[in-house]
């Protein structure tokens, strides 16, 4: 799952969905591509490989202009990296553009289809067969509801035959200016700005031009046009629009001085961790507070087992969380793999609560296990860093991190900052159980000298690049540790792991 980026507005969009595909570039890809609507035509630019080898030289050999386009990072899942496979991917009759996120689950069905019907396809990837569909369903469109556009008509009816998972972004060149965006488990938002919108997998493509933005749900189909947008749900007919701020400006999003963000990251741990603190320690009554956790203190005295929910380095800082839980307020907690939790059927009694950790807010297994939990009826809370994402959106409540967008792949600053909201949610738990008021100060003084103490661990930057330095090369490393340290480990090793894979 890679990176979509739209524009349409009265500036030239090719410079604008190129820079935006570079703040794309941290999720990783395999290739890059372009298409932008010129009057009655469509132009497309694609290539494998990076931007700054591939799509960039083409766009500067064969220009594109005009100012309504959409553009695509790709992650291979269906045919390999290749010029070919990279989106835009047309329909067959030329006149459509879709880049798309995701995976068609019943594209070689449909693929068959059309290659009775005398479809010729040019790639070996599913989004083809999806560009194929929507054409089609546009051609054999007869009656648009009053107030949807045609495209978005076409759009709707043709993802009722798909199973799968999409972010989408749909381009058509009978249609100049308007730009359809859909999702169904893979993010998407639509950029707010001034005679101009944009549309996005991740608000850090567009965080330099507006920081107004509307998260779409699954289901939902975006109209965008430089002056207006709307969305319907193909669901329920209609939609919610709720249009957001962002926490965090562009600057957040750039890597500064910095090599590379993951240092950006490790060093902005004080200020993150602070963050995570902040207005939520209570030294009179030695306990912590929240303001969106949406449960009373009788409905958090009344629950008797927590179960926590993530994946990857959520896992590992819900592992903390599952010992400090344990220890500070006596209450049976584990934590379990969201890909695990969301197809087992594990019993969760009636005073279970549960508990997902999330940096994005938007990943697919935790937000189903978070599903799964609510539809039999439980309370579902959730500690995420991106405002306003899916899983913060369907939580019951839920803690913030404020950490600011984390870019790096191996997590730092978002660990620091969920282990440090676990701590604050454990004491409270503890409080209103049997952690007693000496022991809730002694802690939160704990805790409050924390981002301290990381400033004066990062004041010796240079003496632990020279220990990393010493050891980069080693073939094999352990980490070991015991009881709080045991999940550091856990982290440590796949942080290692994405290191290398870089
Ligand atoms: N399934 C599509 C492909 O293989 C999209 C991959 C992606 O999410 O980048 O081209």
């Amino acid at each position: 799952m890679c990176g979509i980026i739209g524009y349409v507005g009265h500036r030239s969009a090719p410079p604008i969905l190129l820079e935006g595909l570079r703040r794309l570039e941290y999720r990783g890809y395999d290739s890059a591509g372009i298409a932008v609507l010129a009057g009655e035509s469509l132009d497309t630019r694609k290539r494998k490989g990076k931007i700054d080898e591939g799509l960039s030289p083409l766009l500067d050999q064969r220009p594109i202009g005009r100012n309504c386009g959409i553009g695509h990072t790709r992650w291979a899942t269906h045919g390999p990296p290749s010029d070919e496979n990279s989106h835009p991917h047309l329909d067959q009759s030329g006149q459509i553009a879709v880049v798309h996120n995701g995976v068609i689950e019943n594209y070689d069905r449909l693929k068959e289809h059309y290659v009775k019907a005398g479809h010729l396809f040019h790639s070996a990837t599913d989004t083809e067969v999806l560009a194929h569909l929507i054409g089609d369903h546009l051609k054999r469109l007869e009656k648009v509801p009053p107030g949807i556009h045609p495209l978005a008509a076409a759009v709707s009816s043709a993802l009722r035959e798909v199973i799968g998972t999409y972010g989408l972004a749909v381009v058509c060149s009978a249609y100049p200016g308007v730009i359809i965006g859909a999702r169904r488990g893979s993010p998407l938002l639509i950029g707010v700005g001034e005679t101009e919108n944009y549309l996005a997998s991740d608000a850090a493509a567009v965080v330099a031009h507006t920081r107004q933005v509307v998260y779409l749900n699954d289901y939902d189909v975006a109209t965008i046009t430089a002056d207006d947008f709307s969305v319907i749900n193909l669901g329920t007919e209609t939609a919610k629009v709720q249009v957001t701020r962002l926490e965090f400006d562009a600057d957040a999003a750039e890597r500064g001085p910095y090599p590379h963000f993951m240092l950006k990251e490790i060093f902005e741990q004080p200020q993150t961790v602070r963050n995570a603190l902040r207005g939520r320690t209570d030294l009179e009554e030695a306990t912590a507070r929240f303001g969106g956790l949406n449960m009373s203190t009788a409905e958090l005295r009344a629950v008797d087992r927590i179960v926590i929910g993530a994946c990857g380095t959520s896992w590992h800082a819900g592992l903390v969380g599952e010992y400090l839980i344990e220890e500070f307020a006596h209450l049976p907690a584990e934590v379990e793999y969201a890909s695990e939790f969301r197809y087992r059927n594990a019993p969760l009694d009636k005073h279970t609560l549960l508990l997902v950790i999330t940096q994005s807010g938007e990943t697919a297994d935790t937000l189903a296990g978070l599903r799964e939990a609510r539809r039999r009826g439980h309370k579902a809370l959730a500690i995420c860093n991106v405002v306003g994402s899916t899983i913060a959106r369907e939580a019951d409540g839920g803690i913030y991190l404020h950490a600011g967008p984390e870019i790096g792949v191996a997590s730092t600053k978002a660990f620091t900052s969920q282990v440090s909201v676990l701590t604050l949610f454990a004491l409270l738990m503890g409080r209103i159980r049997m952690l007693s008021s000496p022991k809730g100060g002694q802690l939160l003084r704990a805790l409050e000298a924390i981002p301290e103490q990381i400033a004066r661990i990062l004041e010796q930057n240079e003496r632990i690049r020279q220990i990393a330095l010493k050891y980069a090369n080693a073939e094999d490393f352990f980490f070991i540790g015991r009881q709080y340290n045991f999940p550091v480990a856990l982290e440590g090793c796949a942080s290692q792991f994405f290191a290398e894979c870089e």
